[in-house]
């Protein structure tokens, strides 16, 4: 749907070194965005203080230096090229917040944990299971709910998911068209009890803020999708397309760790490898230019990649073949 200049971004949280997974998501940002003359935003989410580094932060940055991946813009106009950090923006969930709050798509939530678990234990020993939070406190009023907000009673912030909202619908560049029913969204949590935004919310925040046209990343966050187009819905925002990168797998089908060879970037820099050669590996790891080509020197891939020609299989990773470049 977009004929805007392509903006896209690539999200790491610092909570660990930067897995060979998240280096082929950043590198076909970079290359989509090269290849389309767009913009590649590198944004850190550094959210979650019990899991996030600076020093995390520091491997990852300088992993994606020594891949040659370069990123544009930075939070100051005109100054140097980013990272953007999450931690640094809560302004811009708080006034995304209060959008919602004013628009009434947005309500406070007085029900306690107790409350919540009882009834969550309830729901799910009767027929049909536990199918979210019962939305109780929308019916209070408006009023009242703000005098007990102003009054400094404990509240969580929920999305009101419109009644009439039919399945939530989205494209994906690898999934084609997607559509998941509406009666299993929940009147999701955007601000936390203790004044923190959920992920989801502070993703969609950031991504409607920072204009993002497409949204490349891995699988694991197709189940977050409708929720987060609920989100762009609320706030009036366009939905970005999507295109969600199946996993990379082991040669037996598992899950990549330890026992597949190395796992993060830093791991290959230090065995020797070239980081032209990573770059190439991993960019035909579920990207293909002809179906042919094996050798893809950087500056070529950012002519030529494309999202239509990722995958949709699980891209099986063998460190031979690496050997072999
Ligand atoms: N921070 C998320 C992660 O590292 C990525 C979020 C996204 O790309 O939307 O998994």
């Amino acid at each position: 749907t977009t004929t805007k200049p392509v903006r896209v971004r690539f999200a790491p949280s610092p909570t660990g070194k930067l897995h060979i997974g998240g280096a082929r998501t950043a590198i076909y940002n970079w290359a989509f965005a090269r290849a389309t003359g767009g913009t590649f935003v590198l944004r850190i989410e550094d959210t979650d203080p019990e899991r996030s580094t600076e020093e995390n932060t520091q491997i990852i940055l300088r992993a994606l230096r020594w891949m040659g991946l370069d990123w544009d813009e930075g939070p100051e106009v005109g100054g140097p090229c980013g990272p953007y950090f999450q931690t640094q923006r809560t302004a811009t969930y708080e006034a995304a917040l209060q959008k919602l709050i004013d628009a009434g798509a947005a309500y406070p939530c007085f029900c306690t944990k107790e409350e919540l678990d009882a009834k969550r234990e309830a729901a799910e020993k009767a027929e049909g299971g536990y199918a979210g939070y019962d939305r109780t406190c929308r019916a209070i009023p408006a009023d009242e709910a703000a005098a007990r907000v102003a009054a400094g009673e404990p509240h969580v912030w929920r999305l009101k998911v419109p009644d009439d909202h039919g399945p939530v619908t989205f494209k994906d560049a690898v999934y084609g068209d997607m559509s998941f029913p509406i009666d299993v969204m929940d009147d999701m949590i955007l601000r936390r009890t203790d004044g923190t935004f959920t992920y989801n919310f502070a993703v969609v925040c950031d991504d409607v803020n920072m204009a993002i046209t497409h949204v490349i990343r891995g699988d694991d966050h197709l189940s977050n999708t409708p929720r987060q187009v609920l989100i762009y819905e609320a706030l009036g925002a366009e939905v970005p397309l999507f295109a969600h990168l199946s996993m990379i797998l082991g040669a037996d089908g598992k899950k990549l760790s330890k026992r597949h060879g190395a796992t993060n970037v830093e791991e290959y820099r230090d065995r020797g490898y070239l980081p032209d050669a990573l770059v190439n590996f991993l960019a035909l790891l579920g990207w293909s230019l002809d179906g042919e080509t094996t050798i893809i020197p950087p500056a070529e891939l950012c002519r030529t990649f494309s999202l239509d020609r990722i995958t949709k299989k699980h891209s099986v990773f063998d460190e031979k073949k690496l050997d072999w470049m």
